[in-house]
């Protein structure tokens, strides 16, 4: 609450000390003394601050340690019990809900076959708007926000500008269409492989702070991420990876052009040339050593390879995680892409540079929670019920 004539800097400040308490718990648990120590507040100003934050339900205090000399300390800690970040991804043929605690823990998931290639928008948000309207009925709790990942080029404002393989949904704003079916404040909204490489960036730390996430689903897409930073180019359109071109004179692709890689090494190419009617029947055949499997695999890979290799070539990236299928279908694929990757890019080979995403399927809606629990952490102050801090 503001007293009339307060200067408008002092809730700068406290808004800026509010996210130095969170950031800094997320990193570790701490006394009211240890975080005095660790964000250099006085430790009034980390009192009065962590009492807010326990008003709120974003940090709990534990009981007194014994052990030591001296007032014994009570740790601590962000919240698991207290509001919770939702993650959504509709892609082309499922839909996947999770939700995270402030610990980053997984509370919940969903994940629910859905075709949605040929739905309107109306249709898929309501099929959507069901499936969260579920979990959030199931949590009871509130939520730190919601965000939506899509197979697509998202724009700064939310627009999906474009998404080939969901025509219905492309040129609206799916974000403020889910949030106003649910009376939800508005989500965040971005690309489902910039969502799983974030996801990636959270759950591997050995990956390192730079390298490219591939998602492999019926789209082809890449995360970059600099420097530890999500790298989207001026429009949102960098890494379309599924639309670099492989083959000049290859086949139509529903970008428009010709002879992209989605056209080689997407999910529906890859089933077709194998003569498999899905993913496990194809892992299987693979296992089994189908002839044609393998073959499919191998030059799904070589095609993937080919494009990695013109990416890796312009953006100087030191490692590739494979996600999605290539993740599932690992060992069969690296093979053909590591040869064309050898052969083409120009950049030294470091070793542990091909790696298989630990995240399965729910990658980019854990991304998509995970950015909605950063983005609290960082501003607490922003969180809806602490709003008017
Ligand atoms: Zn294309």
């Amino acid at each position: 609450m503001t007293a009339l004539g307060n200067p408008a800097g002092q809730q700068t400040v406290r808004r800026h000390n509010l996210s130095l308490i969170t950031t800094s718990l997320a990193a570790a648990p701490g006394s009211r003394a240890q975080l005095a120590q660790r964000t250099g507040l006085t430790k009034a100003t980390v009192s009065s601050l962590v009492d807010h934050l326990i008003s709120r339900d974003v940090l709990v205090e534990g009981p007194p340690a014994t052990a030591g000399i001296g007032r014994p300390a009570r740790p601590v800690t962000l919240n698991p019990e207290g509001p919770m970040a939702l993650g959504v991804e509709v892609n082309v043929d499922y839909l996947t809900v999770c939700v995270l605690d402030l610990t980053g823990q997984l509370r919940c998931y969903r994940h629910s076959v859905a075709e949605n290639r040929a739905r309107s928008a109306a249709e898929v948000i309501e099929q959507t708007a069901e499936l969260v309207g579920e979990v959030l009925r199931e949590l009871g709790r509130p939520l730190l926000g919601a965000a939506l990942a899509l197979p697509g080029v998202v724009g700064a404002d939310g627009t999906l500008s474009r998404a080939p393989n969901l025509p219905g949904l492309t040129g609206g704003q799916p974000g403020r269409q889910l949030a106003a079916a649910l009376g939800l404040p508005p989500l965040l909204v971005d690309n489902e492989a910039n969502l799983g490489a974030l996801a990636c960036l959270r759950a591997e730390p050995a990956v390192g702070p730079d390298f490219v996430y591939v998602s492999g689903e019926i789209g082809v897409g890449a995360g970059l991420v600099v420097a530890g930073e999500l790298f989207r180019g001026v429009n949102g359109f960098a890494g379309e990876l599924g639309h670099v071109v492989v083959a000049q004179d290859g086949p139509d692709c529903g970008c428009g052009g010709r002879g992209c890689v989605e056209q080689y090494a997407g999910q529906e190419v890859l089933l077709r040339t194998a003569g498999q009617p899905g993913l496990e029947q194809l892992e299987a055949a693979v296992a089994a050593g189908d002839p044609a499997a393998l073959d499919a695999v191998a030059r799904a890979g070589s095609a993937l390879g080919v494009g990695l290799a013109s990416l890796l070539n312009v953006m100087d990236l030191p490692t590739v995680v494979l996600g999605g299928v290539y993740a599932r279908l690992f060992e069969a694929i690296t093979p053909s892409l590591t040869a064309q990757l050898d052969r083409r890019a120009l950049a030294p080979r470091g070793a542990g540079r091909l790696s298989r995403s630990p995240l399965g399927i729910d990658a980019a809606a854990r991304g998509a929670a995970g950015a909605v629990l950063d983005r609290a952490l960082r501003d607490p102050a922003g969180i809806p019920v602490l709003a008017g801090v």
